[in-house]
């Protein structure tokens, strides 16, 4: 296994959040203390571990108190089990997977699942074609239930359909809920309730009291209806599943999904101009602040990765990047899935502006500032070697896909 130390933010946010069950379990053993008249106490049973053979040993070698001191980010949170061996209903789950992944949205209606689930019922999570998501028992997936095939690859709403459709016949879940997304889900969602004839709950934010409340009047008022069987979630409907652990167990379909006589032709993806993108719709933004000390660098970074750029107020306002690149609370409130932050320190306004933000990657010099703590991976250096190194690193990455190609 390398050395390098890997956080996990998971663990982390369990060890702050003081009404977790796991709460106690993650702080860090206490073997010494300050008594009340001043005098520093020790513990000296809490020192050691506990052998294979059952037998209290200490390591006087001084690595493990230095482990012990540090809480341990890198244990592994063992959550307990939630098994439905005869689900009694389903609740059926279509995720978008952009990128193959389970995106936040997508967790936020598994959490939603799990509410209408109950004890009884079990979540049934329908997904197309290949994926690359290895976390689906933490997300909160009972039953998973894989549509392979190159007819459901791509553009194919149509086909896709059928497989709900199937999906719904021999399943026949309680409720339907999808992602009301432009990643797929809104147009699936209302695509399969014209499929099945039934009227779709939308942009709902919260289910509760047998209702559920979604969005209306250009998002400026609250529409109460008795909870449909289809519901199209917003982002943030309901807490992500973070206490329990699912089976996720492999489902088939007991029948072949009929070809669909598709009246679309995929066409595959437009390239897009990264830098045409609106900040507050793009997915991947490569953002420089003060740190960035050679901007060709940066833009060639940006270019080479194929990110929409942003930038931190400073760096605006030294005329380094357009007033529209700015992201934080005067500037841009960004979504993306992934944020780079080259050379910006983390100040209140500029979090607050990537507070949505799946993935936050930090490149700084000091390793104790708060974009660092913000983010989900760092690298501590100086900006204009790392920016360097990554290029490199993506050419020879493409450089090796070209090869294999040809
Ligand atoms: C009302 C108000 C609204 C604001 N709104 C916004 C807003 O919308 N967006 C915003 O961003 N700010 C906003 N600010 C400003 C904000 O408070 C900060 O001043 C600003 O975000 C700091 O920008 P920075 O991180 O780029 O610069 P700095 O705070 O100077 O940080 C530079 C960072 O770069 C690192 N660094 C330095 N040299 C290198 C190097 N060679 N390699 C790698 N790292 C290096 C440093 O360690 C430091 O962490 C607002 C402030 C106010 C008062």
């Amino acid at each position: 296994m390398s050395d390098i130390i890997r956080r996990d933010p998971r663990a982390e946010w369990i060890a702050r959040n003081r009404l977790h069950p796991l709460h106690a379990a993650m702080q860090p053993a206490q073997h010494s203390w300050m008594g009340p008249n001043g005098v520093i106490r020790k513990n000296p049973h809490g020192i050691g571990f506990i052998g294979p053979n059952g037998i209290k040993r200490i390591d006087r070698s001084g690595a493990q108190q230095g482990g012990a001191t540090k809480r341990s980010a890198a244990v592994e949170v063992q959550l307990p089990l939630h098994q439905v061996p005869a689900p009694a209903f389903y609740i059926s789950v279509v995720p978008d997977m952009v990128g193959g992944r389970l995106s936040s949205h997508d967790r936020d209606l598994l959490g939603l699942a799990h509410q209408l689930a109950g004890k009884d019922g079990a979540v049934l999570a329908v997904v197309f074609g290949e994926h690359k998501e290895s976390a689906f028992a933490t997300a909160g997936v009972d039953r998973l239930l894989v549509l392979e095939g190159e007819e459901f690859s791509g553009y194919a709403p149509e086909q896709r359909v059928q497989g709900l459709r199937a999906v719904d016949n021999q399943f026949s879940p309680r409720h339907w809920l999808l992602p009301d997304s432009r990643s797929g889900g809104g147009e699936l969602g209302r695509r399969f309730a014209a499929a099945l004839g039934e009227r779709p709950a939308t942009r709902v934010w919260q289910v509760k009291d047998q209702e559920c409340i979604g969005r209306a009047g250009a998002g400026l008022q609250d529409l109460a209806r008795p909870v449909a069987r289809l519901i199209l979630a917003a982002v943030e409907c309901a807490e992500p599943v973070s206490e329990t652990r699912h089976e996720a167990l492999p489902v088939e379909l007991s029948t072949t999904v009929a070809r669909s006589l598709s009246r679309i032709e995929d066409l595959g993806a437009v390239a897009v101009d990264p830098a045409a993108i609106p900040m507050a719709e793009a997915e991947f933004i490569f953002s420089g602040g003060n740190g960035v000390k050679d901007w060709g660098l940066f833009h060639r970074t940006a270019q080479a990765l194929g990110a929409t750029e942003g930038a931190s107020r400073v760096a605006v306002d030294d005329g380094f990047m357009a007033r529209d690149r700015q992201v934080g609370a005067s500037g841009t409130w960004v979504t993306a899935r992934v944020y780079v932050a080259v050379g910006i320190s983390g100040a209140i306004q500029h979090l607050q502006g990537i507070g949505a933000c799946d993935k936050v990657v930090a490149i700084n010099l000091d390793p104790g500032c708060d974009m660092i703590k913000r983010a989900d991976l760092s690298v501590i250096g100086e900006s204009a070697e790392i920016l360097q190194a990554l290029i490199a690193a993506v050419e020879a990455y493409r450089n090796e896909a070209k090869r294999d190609a040809a």
